[in-house]
């Protein structure tokens, strides 16, 4: 567990054996009207089921972000919850934890906003959240504050009889849902036409599938069963090490930035990176120009970290000189070159934690939790790069309404929204997920 984790669940002891204190007025309040800045959108002073009634991803997405039809949608909150105040539902999820107790495990991500990360038992990443799930089998049940492809993960990693739950199921991922399964078949389909599935002279396959973390179970179990393998952002490196020692080139999925620059750093030429647009025969390459390719790059990307430019990293230098530029690698190569350093979620905690007092450092990752860096490091100038406010449209669908509801049902022997990955896709998942440990570190 990491020592976030451990303040914020030390914080929220204290506040349960305090008899439910009012609570901090400023977690009482939606981030858009906590920030000093400009928002992206107007919609984010509404609360999220006003959103989930409206098609589309809500707040901040990008114009290209398309849910897929078949994506789960949300049903209407109780009025209960909807009408509740929101001293109200913080006392409510409080006591519904407590009667829970051991029995469910509340799994926050880093992205999360505050009033739900302050209830969370573990704070992390993606893959932190499932191996906390994976390392607690007493748990019947566990909460994942998140979205759908870390409730996926987190079901294939735990036990077959704990329940994994999500919220509000219209907390998706729009990188995630850029890649569909048929698209990543049809993909592969072309691949083997144009470059064939014999191995090479020294065995290595003509292209090895490795897959972001931040996909569909369906495209992590299409790895598994194709030779293939998941990524972290902070294993990627060491991943297509794995890929390449097996195959000849390799098609990464959804995020192009997260591909582009890890094989950047790799040495890789751009040159021989061509974007697959999955809209267009040989996703829009030659054949020729996919022989002669080390790392297709599927055109995926996130809505958060897109929006970081170079223009913001000097602004950023100008204003205060001696400033360190961390970013997460899901933004656009330039971004990343233009930085100091760049990596993971768990990176950028690191490197802040790591800081001396009087250190300036912006960040280029989700506004949550650079706010919440700054709060936990007064001693240090922490702030994003970008000056609008603009959560991760999805991670904001997980508001204390909908965590009150879930906890209460399961008091009341519900356990709604249940994420189930099972069968084959469960299986070859597994298989994907075991080579990435196994290609540590
Ligand atoms: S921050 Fe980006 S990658 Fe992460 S959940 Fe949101 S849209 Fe998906």
């Amino acid at each position: 567990m990491s020592s976030v984790a451990e303040l914020i669940r030390d914080a929220a002891d204290a506040e349960r054996s305090a008899a439910a204190p009012a609570p901090t007025p400023s977690h009482r309040r939606p981030i858009a009207l906590r920030a000093t800045g400009s928002t992206c959108d107007t919609d984010l002073g509404l609360e999220p089921w006003t959103i989930d009634a409206r098609p589309g991803y809500g707040p901040g997405a990008s114009v290209r972000d398309r849910i897929p039809g078949d994506a789960p949608r949300q049903g209407p909150l109780p009025t209960e919850y909807t009408d509740a105040s929101e001293d109200e539902l913080h006392r409510r999820i409080i006591a519904a934890k407590s009667a829970l107790g051991e029995r469910v495990r509340i799994l926050g991500h880093f992205y999360q906003r505050d009033e739900i990360v302050q209830h969370a038992d573990f704070v992390g990443d993606s893959f932190m959240l499932a191996q906390a799930a994976k390392a607690h089998p007493e748990a019947e049940a566990f909460v994942f504050c998140g979205v759908h492809f870390m409730a996926e993960t987190a079901d294939i990693l735990s036990g077959p009889d704990q329940a994994v739950i999500l919220p509000n199921l219209a907390a998706g991922c729009s990188m995630a849902d850029m890649a569909t399964i048929d698209q990543v078949e049809d993909c592969w389909r072309e691949l083997v036409e144009v470059l064939g599935d014999e191995p090479d002279a020294s065995g290595r396959q003509p292209v090895i599938p490795v897959t972001y973390m931040n996909s569909s179970a369906a495209i992590k179990a299409f790895c598994g069963r194709n030779g293939g393998i998941v990524c972290t952002s902070s294993n990627a490196r060491t991943v297509l090490e794995w890929a390449f020692e097996r195959g000849q080139r390799v098609v990464f999925f959804p995020d192009q930035h997260l591909g582009r620059n890890t094989a950047k750093a790799m040495g890789i030429e751009e040159d021989r990176m061509p974007l697959w647009r999955s809209h267009l025969p040989r996703g829009g390459n030659s054949e020729a120009d996919l022989r002669e390719s080390r790392v297709i790059l599927w055109n995926g990307f996130c809505s958060v970290h897109k929006r970081f430019t170079v223009g913001q990293i000097e602004r950023a230098r100008a204003q205060f000189p001696g400033v360190r530029v961390i970013v997460h690698p899901e933004c656009p190569a330039a971004v990343v070159e233009a930085a100091d350093g760049s990596g993971s979620t768990e990176y950028i905690r690191k490197e802040i934690e790591a800081a001396k007092p009087g250190d300036v450092i912006a960040v280029g990752t989700e506004i949550n939790l650079v706010n919440r860096l700054q709060e936990q490091h007064p001693e240090l100038t922490v702030f994003c790069l970008d000056p609008v406010v603009c959560p991760c449209s999805t991670m904001y669908r997980i508001h204390p309404a909908y965590l009150a509801w879930t906890l209460e049902s399961l008091v009341a022997g519900d356990a709604p929204n249940r994420i189930v990955v099972d069968g084959s896709v469960a299986e070859d998942s597994r298989v994907a997920l075991e080579r990435m440990l196994a290609a540590r570190p």
